[in-house]
């Protein structure tokens, strides 16, 4: 899994969200530049779920997570997400809960546990959110978030108890689009 000499290779999951413009091209196009960052690798991705917006009133987000692993710190992977965003024309003074083309959220670094503001770990509001919660069960439905004392599966199942209206409709997966050239 190291793709570099001997440093050590964290697994981190990430969050990708689009409801702007051309949604699952904009998923597509941002797992692509992860790919070919040259301290990053893409080890897998979720399915792709289309999901109500969660306290903003816009249309639908179409939601997937990628587990990569880095060589990278935590502070250095979500620059490279935020210089994403910015490359895919993602506008930072628009401020949260505005519609984007793409948002790229660092959801686990390994057992890395955050309080700052500029990087919160785990990040802060996953444990709420339905589609973070139903991919990554996806992806590794026993892993365990820092702090909480069940998996993810658990989870994600407590939750749908807890907002039923929180919409996520599974789309597919983005495997085959994956395989074409950039
Ligand atoms: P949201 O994704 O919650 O809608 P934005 O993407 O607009 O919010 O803003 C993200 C802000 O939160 C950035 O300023 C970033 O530094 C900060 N932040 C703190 N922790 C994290 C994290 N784990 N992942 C991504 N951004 C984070
Ligand atoms: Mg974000």
């Amino acid at each position: 899994m190291v793709k570099h000499g001997k440093a050590i290779a964290t697994t981190a999951y990430l969050g990708l969200g689009s409801n702007e413009g051309a949604r699952e091209q904009a998923l597509v196009k941002a797992i692509g530049r992860l790919k070919i960052h040259p301290e990053i690798t893409v080890s897998a991705v979720s399915p792709v779920y289309e999901t109500d917006p969660v306290g903003m009133v816009s249309s639908p987000f179409l939601n997937a997570i990628a587990a990569v692993t880095t060589t990278l710190t935590a502070q250095q992977l979500l620059r490279v997400l935020n210089d994403i965003e910015k490359s895919m024309g993602r506008l930072r003074f628009q401020g949260r809960n505005t519609p984007r083309v793409i948002d790229l959220d660092l959801l686990l670094f390994g057992e890395t546990v955050s309080t700052s503001r500029r990087l919160t770990l785990p990040h802060p509001r996953m444990k709420e959110r339905r589609f973070v919660l139903i991919p990554l069960t996806d992806l590794a439905p026993e892993l365990r978030i820092p702090g909480e004392d069940s998996s993810v599966a658990f989870m994600a199942g407590k939750l749908a108890e807890k907002y039923p209206e929180q919409g996520v409709r599974l789309v597919g997966t983005l495997d085959q689009k994956l395989m074409e050239p950039l």
